[in-house]
């Protein structure tokens, strides 16, 4: 019997720069914590690390603007982009999510506007989309991220969904060629690939994730229980949580989580309970599921 696929996915993933500082609001954590500018590179390395030991894929945004900043050529971000590349790549499909997960880029004029890209998105159309999709997918291509798909920054697109899939598409293709691609925008419990477009040899699919980011709290919360938050996903004798509702309802497990979540403000607490959820998906479902990039999936 075929194994079912199941599927990390990573959003607000960049070098360096902490995508969450940089959009929120209150720079605080509900705790009182200041929230921290930069992610680490020992905190990249522990995350690869995890990757490899587990054999974990899936799929991760990767931000080309992060907050409004080109950290890319900078000289310490070197180590960062080699790891990227050596032990992420094969095993987690990448896509932009959009071009800074803040204020939107004025292509033309080379400076950010005062509206956020989701807010702009749900004002335009498919020409105007396409070509925010293409610079975006552009950048990362020219820093050797080979994208095959999209992820939506918050609800981006989401109310001009006809001519956002198909800017989506319309970009990806003219990046890359024809092929198949995928994008990712909303969160539903029993979600497969499903296909949206399908044109002159190549397909989009819109992958929903199905397990909503319980790890999200530890960024105010440094004590969250690491074994409670994971029976969320799966408790230790494998019969409960969410990854377990989604296969009994004949969907593929995707679990949502994000880069600062993981990395909570610091304390790596969202890592730790990831981990926990590994070693209990191994010792519980290793003859049921196997891990899969988005690319693998479809
Ligand atoms: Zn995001």
């Amino acid at each position: 019997m075929n194994k079912i696929p199941i599927s990390l996915n990573i959003d607000d993933f960049c070098p360096i720069v902490h995508v969450y500082y940089e959009h929120s609001d209150i720079k605080i954590t509900k705790d009182g914590r200041e929230l921290l500018p930069e992610v680490p590179l020992s905190f990249m390395e522990k995350f690869c690390a995890l990757v490899e030991k587990y054999g974990v894929k899936g799929k991760l945004s990767v931000v080309p603007l992060p907050g409004c900043k080109n950290p890319y050529g900078e000289e310490r971000v070197k180590p960062w982009m080699n790891l990227f590349h050596e032990k992420l790549e094969g095993k987690f499909s990448f896509c932009p999510e959009m071009i800074t997960h803040h204020l939107t880029y004025d292509i033309d004029k080379d400076v950010y506007l005062d509206i956020d890209e989701e807010t702009w998105s749900n004002m335009q159309n498919e020409k105007s989309l396409a070509n925010y999709i293409q610079y975006a997918l552009t950048l990362l291509k020219e820093r050797g991220v080979k994208c095959t798909g999209v992820t939506s920054p918050w609800h981006f697109g989401s109310k001009v969904k006809e001519a956002y899939e198909n800017a989506i598409f319309d970009a990806l293709v003219k990046v890359y060629g024809n092929g198949d691609y995928w994008y990712f925008l909303e969160t539903e419990p029993s979600g497969k690939p499903r296909t949206v477009i399908e044109k002159d040899g190549s397909r989009l699919f819109a992958i929903s994730a199905t397990i909503r980011d319980y790890l999200w709290q530890t960024i105010d919360n440094p004590k969250t229980d690491i074994k409670e938050v994971a029976d969320f996903y799966i408790t230790e004798d494998g019969k409960n949580g969410a990854v377990l509702d989604t296969i009994n309802l004949g969907g593929h497990p995707v679990m949502l989580t994000h880069w600062q979540s993981l990395f909570s403000n610091g304390s790596e607490t969202g890592l730790e309970i990831l981990e926990e959820v590994l070693i209990r998906i191994k010792n519980n479902l290793s003859d049921k599921v196997e891990f899969m990039s988005y690319d693998e999936k479809l």
